[in-house]
C-alpha cells in the first residue's frame, strides 16, 4: 500500500462499507457462475474471433483477429487461425482481441477505507473471505494476472487464495503473492498514529537488520510466497514543492535480502518512493522500485542497466486526492501527484523500464485500468504503456514465456476491449470478454 491516510474515524464507515459490498456482489456471483460454470478446460478447442486483435510486441492491430485455444493453451493467433472440427467458435463482433491485462501491484487484503486498523477490527478470514472477491473483481475486469504487494497483516493467508484460484476453486487472476510485507521498528506501516503502549499492531512484519531480514525472508518463503515485499521508504514529507523521505535499510541489508531471495531463484519488489533509499535499492538489485516518485540520475541509470522496473501507482495518489479527509490533505496530494507526474516524465526520458502497478484495495478492485489512462495523459505512449503491463509485467512475474502476449504455447489469458487501446487507452477500462487459463469467466458479445 502506498501511505497509510485514513483516520479512525472514518473506520465505521468502512466497516459499513464493508458488508454493502459483501451483499452488493452476492447476486453477481451467481450470474457469472451461469455464465462460466467450467473450473477446467480440459481439452476443449475453442476459436475466438473478433474484429481485431492487437499484437502488443509489434504495437498494431490486425483485422479480423483470430485465437485457437486448446485446453488452458493458446495453439495460435493472427488475422485467422485454424477452424479445428468440432471447435467451439466464440464470435466477439467488432471487439479487439488482446491478452490479459498484468498488475503489478495490487493488495487484495485491502478494502476502501480500512487499511490502518484493518489488523485491529477485521479478523484474517474475514479478510481472507474479501480477498477473495477482490480477486474475482479484479478478474473480471480483465486482471488475468496480478502481483500481490503484501496482505498488511493478514500474515500468509494470500497463498491461500492464491491456490485456491490455482486450483479452480475460486476465480480470480494468476497471482504472485508476498506474504506479509516486511518494515522496521517504528517504519512504514507501524501504525505509528496510535499511542505505542496500546500496541496497535504494525501491518508489516518486523526485521530491523540484515539477519533478521535472512530470518523474515525464509519465514515468508517457508508460508508461500512467491517473491519478498519489503519498505523501504517512509515516512513520506511533501512540502513547497520538495520530497523528502528517510531509507529504512541500508543497501548491505537490502543486498542480503536480495540475496537470501535469489537463492532459492525469487526476488524482492520494494515500496520505495524516493532517495536516497532508491538508490540504495537498485544497487541492491530488487526487482522493482515501486512508486517511485523521485529517483536521482544514478538511480535511473542503474535502473535502466540492471532493468529495474518503476512502478508508478498513480491511480492510488488520485484517488486519494479525490477522497481526501480535507481540503489541504486533499491540495497535498495533487501537488505530489503532479510532482510525481514530472518525475515520471524525466524516467521516462532516461530510459528507466516501466511497469504497471495500481496500488488497487484502498480504492475499489476492478476499477484500476484508470492507471493506464494516468500513465498516458502523464507522457507515456499508449503502445508502450501495454509493452509496460503485458511485456513487461510478465516479466517481473517472471512469467515472461507464458503470459502477456497472445502466442502459440502461451497461457489462454485473452481478453477483449471496445476499440482500439493504441488509439484510446480508455476501452481498458470497458473490458467486455474475459478468458483465463482457457477458461470463460466473462463474455457480454457472443451473439
Ligand atoms: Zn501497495
Amino acid at each position: 500500500m502506498f501511505r497509510s491516510l485514513f483516520s479512525f474515524l472514518s473506520l465505521r464507515s468502512a466497516t459499513a462499507f464493508v458488508f454493502i459490498l459483501v451483499l452488493a456482489t452476492a447476486p453477481a456471483l451467481h450470474a457469472q457462475s451461469s455464465v462460466a460454470p467450467a473450473a477446467s478446460p480440459a481439452n476443449d478447442i475453442i476459436v475466438l474471433h473478433a474484429a481485431h486483435i492487437l499484437d502488443v510486441e509489434q504495437g498494431r492491430l490486425a483485422s479480423p483477429g483470430e485465437v485457437l485455444v486448446r485446453g488452458n493453451r493458446i495453439v495460435e493467433a493472427g488475422s485467422s487461425v485454424a477452424h479445428p472440427a468440432g471447435a467451439t467458435v466464440i464470435d466477439l463482433g467488432a471487439a479487439t482481441l488482446m491478452p490479459g491485462l498484468i498488475d503489478a501491484h495490487v493488495h487484495l487484503f485491502l478494502h476502501p477505507g480500512a487499511e490502518d486498523l484493518q489488523t485491529v477490527v477485521e479478523s484474517v478470514p474475514e479478510r481472507t473471505i474479501l480477498a477473495e472477491i477482490a480477486a474475482r473483481d479484479d478478474l473480471m475486469a480483465g486482471f488475468t494476472a496480478e502481483r500481490d504487494m503484501g496482505t498488511e497483516g493478514a500474515g500468509s493467508a494470500d497463498s491461500a487464495v492464491r491456490n485456491a484460484i490455482d486450483s479452480g476453486l475460486i476465480p480470480g487472476p494468476r497471482m504472485m503473492v508476498s506474504g506479509n510485507a516486511i518494515s522496521i521498528l517504528g517504519g512504514h506501516e507501524d501504525a505509528i498514529h496510535f499511542n505505542p503502549a496500546e500496541h496497535i499492531s504494525s501491518n508489516a512484519t518486523y526485521a530491523n537488520n540484515a539477519g533478521e531480514l535472512v530470518s523474515v525472508t525464509r519465514q515468508q518463503l517457508k508460508e508461500g510466497a512467491d517473491f519478498i515485499k519489503i519498505y523501504q521508504t517512509g515516512a513520506d514529507r511533501f512540502a513547497d514543492g520538495k520530497f523528502t523521505t528517510p531509507y529504512q535499510y541500508t543497501e548491505a541489508e537490502l543486498a542480503a535480502a536480495v540475496q537470501e531471495t535469489a537463492r532459492v531463484g525469487k526476488r524482492v519488489g520494494v515500496h520505495c518512493t524516493g532517495e536516497p533509499g532508491a538508490l540504495y535499492a537498485a544497487q541492491a538489485g530488487v526487482a522493482s522500485i515501486d512508486h517511485a516518485d523521485q529517483l536521482s540520475p544514478e538511480t535511473m541509470r542503474i535502473m535502466r542497466e540492471k532493468q529495474i522496473y518503476a512502478v508508478p501507482t498513480f491511480a492510488i495518489s488520485e484517488y486519494f486526492a479525490a477522497h481526501a479527509d480535507s481540503p489541504a490533505f486533499a491540495e497535498r496530494e495533487r501537488a505530489l501527484l503532479a510532482f510525481h507526474a514530472a518525475e515520471f516524465r524525466k524516467q521516462l526520458a532516461a530510459g528507466v523500464p516501466m511497469a504497471v502497478g495500481s496500488d488497487v484495495g484502498p480504492f475499489p478492485h476492478g476499477t484500476q485500468a484508470r492507471e493506464f489512462e494516468l500513465m498516458v495523459e502523464y507522457g507515456m505512449a499508449a503502445v508502450d504503456v501495454l509493452r509496460a503491463s503485458l511485456l513487461n509485467g510478465a516479466r517481473l512475474l517472471g512469467k515472461q514465456d507464458v503470459i502477456g502476449q497472445l502466442k502459440p504455447g502461451f497461457y489462454a489469458d485473452v481478453i477483449a476491449v471496445p476499440g482500439d487501446p493504441l488509439q484510446d487507452i480508455s476501452v481498458l477500462a470497458r473490458v467486455s470478454f474475459v478468458m483465463k487459463n482457457g477458461v470463460v469467466y466473462r463474455n457480454e458479445l457472443q451473439r
